[in-house]
């Protein structure tokens, strides 16, 4: 069976390597580079922490424990680190929705604890903890982590090349699919030429409808801003991500720290560049000061401002669509989370003909009259 997966991002790179170790001839196909979309820029956080419904949560619990497996298959995983994570909230309002949320992880089997100050003072130490209200409620998730986006696609597109002869071909942009008979057999790129496949898997996030034109149906998406600002190297010695009131922070590997306040996306209706000395990059440099006093004297590096790829109604979207054969969509939010889950699932569907349940309530036809 030969496969063409469109796009290199997390998504792509998990279903292209799962494929291909099924025994499908599998070949990227990717527009710029590996990692050059929105995986490339996103918090990049493991967790299944606020993502109801159950289907949906369960679906993330798969995505997390995939990465935690790959260590047996890979033997070391470098871009993996759970490290757990922290979230404190404050306002009476989000004190009580927090602690709804955690009653309810703690039902769903999620592993979430409350600690006091004294112990996310040993958990993180550089964290001032007399920054933080004396009434916070402090919440530690022990399976949660991180993700170096680009350094997973990249090992995972290494693998399927290595291991099961996989090509990825970069700088190749799909304009459309190729059909025949009402069947899809290909894809054709920008330079007319046309990749002949049995199926086509298009893994382009927020372009995945301008990629199939209006040669397959549309999934609806409903994309949102986001906003990420990066430090310098600051030798501070963050161990795992945080979330405080509308502030979250992540190591981001050399000692670069990586900062989103949720209230800064707001100001971005529509994707805008930025540079690292705009008012945004200080004001989530100033808050993250705030509990990382080490921080001080640090400048922005770099900021960055992507959109991210969201079905209409916030939910996965993976599967065939009704009346084109030879052709699948899988587009999501928390990708990062859930593509080692969804290389699994999705090569199982196109491969052995099996349909997963887990995927059932993520179907393109739920969009489709
Ligand atoms: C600010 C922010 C924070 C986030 N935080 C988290 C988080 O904490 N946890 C989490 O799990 N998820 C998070 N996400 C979401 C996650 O990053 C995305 O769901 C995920 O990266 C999507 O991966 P993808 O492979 O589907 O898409 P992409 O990474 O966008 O990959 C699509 C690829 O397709 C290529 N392409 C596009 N058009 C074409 C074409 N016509 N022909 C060929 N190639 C094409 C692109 O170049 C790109 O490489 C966040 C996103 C953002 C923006």
């Amino acid at each position: 069976m030969n496969v063409i997966v469109i796009g290199a991002g997390v998504l792509g790179s998990s279903i292209a390597y799962r494929v291909a170790q099924g025994g499908a001839q599998v070949t990227v196909l990717e527009a710029t580079r590996v990692g050059g979309g929105t995986s490339g820029v996103s918090f990049a956080w493991t967790n299944a922490n606020n993502k109801p419904p159950r289907a949906y949560h369960d679906l993330n619990v798969a995505g997390m424990r995939a990465h935690a497996a790959l260590k047996d298959e890979f033997g070391a995983t470098p871009w993996f680190h759970q490290s757990g994570s922290l979230e404190w909230r404050v306002s009476p309002a989000e004190v009580a929705a927090q602690a709804e949320k955690v009653a309810r992880l703690r039902d769903w089997g999620y592993a979430a604890e409350f600690i006091d100050k004294r112990r996310l003072q040993e958990l993180e130490p550089e964290i001032a903890v007399d920054a933080v209200a004396d009434d916070a409620q402090i919440v530690f998730c022990p399976e949660e982590g991180w993700v170096d986006p680009v350094l997973y696609a990249g090992a995972m597109l290494r693998a399927a090349r290595q291991r099961y002869g996989a090509v990825v071909k970069s700088g190749v942009r799909v304009t459309g699919l190729e059909t025949r008979g009402g069947r899809v057999v290909g894809a054709r790129d920008a330079a007319g030429e046309v990749h002949h496949a049995d199926l086509v898997i298009n893994c382009t996030g927020r372009w995945s409808n301008e990629t199939v034109r209006d040669t397959a149906p549309n999934v609806p998406l409903a994309p949102t801003i986001g906003f990420l600002v990066f430090t310098p190297p600051v030798g501070i010695d963050l161990r795992r991500p945080f979330h405080a009131p509308d502030l979250d922070v992540r190591p981001d590997g050399a000692g670069r720290l990586m900062i989103r306040k949720d209230s800064l996306d707001d100001r971005f209706a529509a994707l805008q560049s930025r540079t690292p000395d705009c008012e945004e990059a200080r004001l989530a440099l100033a808050s993250a000061t705030e509990l990382l006093p080490s921080l001080a004297g640090a400048e922005v590096e770099a900021v960055r401002t992507t959109v991210r790829p969201i079905p209409a109604d916030g939910l996965t979207t993976v599967g065939p669509t009704r009346g084109v054969d030879g052709y699948y969509v899988a587009v999501t939010h928390s990708g990062v989370t859930l593509s080692p889950a969804l290389g699994h699932l999705v090569a199982d569907e196109v491969l052995r003909g099996r349909e997963r349940p887990e995927l059932e309530s993520f179907r393109p036809s739920r969009f489709q009259a």
